[in-house]
């Protein structure tokens, strides 16, 4: 019943307040479908993880020349891995959300809104999830780093006469210790990155226009290298592997962090301790030509340590690589060649003494 009718129009003013709680009606059915989407997800994960994990051996030899480098229970790290990295996706995208709102969220534009950039950014997740290998071989590289690492571990500690590293310490000390340690490596690997002789590869990260949490995932699968170079230095100084998989957590959740809509330089946090989404933008620039490319460092102290922090960051800067063209899309795998064989032809023309290609 409508308590008052002042006039003939009565009838259009209960319209809005109708249409208003249908609208919300509408933003709650779609959280919900959201939800199920997650859990669908979720579902897939392990209905896949059952089928191939009879197929993955638990144990692997690698013959080096110098020492034989055997993983064990790959299964079961392959799983502490993925199902943590699957965790943290629908958790980042619910923090951020929150903190932006259901309209700028990475969400509803993975789910309503895509983007071309964003079709992209969910090819690659799909290519590399739905196989499930490149999680597998992110896992086995992880695994050979801290393998080989321990080997130079043990024998540094019998060349000094006592067991290097932090085993003295509580876990929580040493996670706090080896993430310093890790964004230190990190830096340097992702400042070569951006190196003529790597760019061909890095850039495929660079290609995003439009930033969303899942672009973080957007690598170059050749561009493994790192996973084994930052992971290394923990090993040598005794982590165990629980730590190193804290640490590996922190960082792929911050990577997610960086890469959405937040639009915040997190004030002195993000400015000496954890880098932030508008500086990680500010990395991503379009016109780097111009303004130099800084801001390499998961942990800005490194920036600020060797001269690469930039401090004006903004949430509306252009980003991407203007060239080579990017197709963006579903069909990101034609790119993937392009670069790789753009990385290639690179060394090669680099040996034969020919002049850089542009
Ligand atoms: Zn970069
Ligand atoms: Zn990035």
């Amino acid at each position: 019943m409508t308590p008052e009718t002042p006039g003939a129009g009565s009838p259009q003013i209960a319209t809005p307040s109708l249409s208003l709680s249908a609208g919300r009606l509408a933003a709650w059915g779609w959280r919900g479908l959201a939800l199920l989407g997650f859990g669908l997800y979720l579902w897939a994960w392990w209905a896949v993880w059952k089928l191939i994990e009879p197929m993955i051996p638990d144990t692997i030899t690698v013959d080096l020349v110098v020492r034989t480098i055997t993983v064990e229970e790959i299964r079961h790290k392959v799983l502490d891995a993925a199902s943590l990295l699957v965790a943290m996706i629908p958790f980042v995208l619910y923090v951020e959300a929150i903190l932006v709102g259901w309209e700028k969220s990475s969400v509803r534009r993975i789910l309503f809104a895509r983007t071309e950039s964003i079709k992209m950014d969910l090819a690659c997740l799909a290519a590399g999830q739905t196989p499930v290998m490149r999680v597998i071989g992110k896992v086995l590289t992880f695994g050979l780093s801290a393998g080989f690492g321990v080997w130079i571990h043990d024998e540094l500690s019998k060349a000094v006469g006592f067991n290097i590293g932090l085993g003295f310490m509580p876990d929580i000390a040493q996670v706090f210790f080896y993430f310093w340690l890790y964004t230190f490596f990190d830096y340097w690997t992702h400042r070569i990155d951006h190196t003529y002789f790597f760019w061909p590869l890095h850039r495929y990260h660079h290609s995003t226009e439009d930033f969303c949490v899942i672009t973080s995932l957007r690598s170059h699968p050749a561009a493994f290298l790192g996973v084994f170079i930052i992971n290394a230095p923990m090993a040598i100084l005794g982590a165990p592997v629980s730590v190193m998989i804290s640490v590996n957590l922190i960082v792929t959740t911050i990577g997610l962090l960086i890469h959405s809509g937040i639009d915040s330089d997190w004030g002195w946090f993000g400015k000496w301790v954890i880098q932030s989404p508008n500086h990680h933008r500010l990395h991503h620039i379009l016109d780097y030509k111009t303004h130099g490319v800084g801001n390499f460092a998961i942990a800005p102290i490194w920036d600020h340590l060797f001269g690469t922090y930039k401090g004006e960051a903004g949430p509306e800067l252009a980003i991407g690589v203007d060239k080579p063209l990017y197709r963006q899309g579903w069909f990101f795998f034609i790119d993937l060649f392009r670069d790789y064989w753009d990385f290639v032809k690179t060394y090669a023309l680099f040996v034969v003494g020919k002049r850089r290609i542009d």
